[in-house]
């Protein structure tokens, strides 16, 4: 089916999409149900003033947002795809994987989730920890307050950090305190992408791999096509003309759908995150998503 009617993606001129004319769709956001700024209906009303077509909704390790911005993005004629990304480690890279369509009601889903989120409250702590033994005291209170209940990342922590005037920027915070090999690193629950990759599918999901253009050793990108991923996320504000025309390659020659977005964190999160719809695919590319989904087994 899909295979044979694969259009050649290789062909393709790498164009930065926002200059492509096309109406996008922008399947890489996140709202403040994780570590974005911005609540669902707000996310909405900027995409639709942005002209894009449709969004996807992909929280890091939550599908609390799915309900409400579906509802949003239907009232605003948005078309909406439930999304969800998982931060995963692989030996000595961080990898991501975007999980599209998968079912906000699972109960294998949520109750992984749950797991994680815990995990993810634990960690905090000892980060908080670990700054208050560098001479850095942080009220575990006041970042919970910045996760705002939903789900609690490092960039929380970040942000207390701004607040309390030990870093400039959240980015000086990663780059000299938590980021990896920092002082108080510590790191994250032990979640591979191969159990990614099979979590999303038993939520009836399809699993891309998110900004593989981030991972240095190219051998995990090609290990994870091994393992079944199901897309790569080709278009996204970091990649250059290299990356795109690699991932293009790739994905022609191993099959794979495209995706593509912004990963949108809202105003105030640092370049390149501030920007909805600064990449995103066009109809054509979704469609080969839909069409694939139609005819994938349950
Ligand atoms: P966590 O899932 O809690 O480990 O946090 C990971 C998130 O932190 C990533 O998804 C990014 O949003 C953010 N992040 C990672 N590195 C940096 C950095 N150097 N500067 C700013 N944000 C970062
Ligand atoms: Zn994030
Ligand atoms: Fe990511
Ligand atoms: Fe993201």
């Amino acid at each position: 089916m899909f295979n044979e009617a694969r259009p050649c993606f290789a062909d393709r001129e790498p164009s930065v999409r926002l200059d492509s004319g096309q109406r996008l769709l922008d399947l890489h956001i996140h709202s403040n149900f994780s570590d974005g700024r911005l609540d669902v209906a707000a996310i909405v009303s900027m995409a639709a003033a942005a002209g894009l077509s449709g969004i996807a909704l992909t929280d890091h390790d939550t599908v609390d947002g799915l309900l409400p911005a579906r509802i949003s993005a239907e009232q605003a004629g948005l078309r909406f795809v439930p999304g969800i990304e998982l931060n995963t480690d692989w030996e000595d890279e961080e990898v991501h994987i975007l999980g599209y369509f998968i079912d906000p009601l699972n109960e294998y889903l949520l109750s992984r989730l749950d797991e994680l989120r815990q995990k993810r409250r634990l960690r905090a702590r000892r980060i908080v920890e670990k700054l208050g033994r560098l001479g850095l005291p942080l009220d575990f209170d006041r970042v919970q307050e910045l996760a705002g209940g939903g789900l609690i990342g490092r960039p929380h922590v970040a942000r207390a950090m701004v607040e309390q005037g030990y870093a400039s920027q959240e980015s000086e915070a990663f780059q000299r305190f938590i980021g990896r090999g920092q002082p108080a690193f510590v790191p994250r629950y032990n979640f591979t992408p191969q159990e990614a990759l099979e979590l999303i599918s038993s939520s009836g999901g399809l699993a891309f791999l998110a900004h593989p253009g981030k991972i240095n050793d190219k051998s995990v990108i090609y290990r994870l096509i091994a393992d079944g991923i199901t897309g790569l996320e080709v278009y996204y504000p970091e990649h250059d003309e290299g990356d795109i025309r690699f991932l293009l390659g790739l994905a022609d020659r191993y099959h794979l759908l495209i995706s593509g977005g912004s990963d949108f964190h809202g105003p105030g999160s640092g370049e390149k995150r501030e920007t909805l719809g600064l990449s995103g695919i066009d109809e054509n590319d979704f469609q080969r998503i839909l069409e694939y989904l139609r005819g994938k087994p349950d």
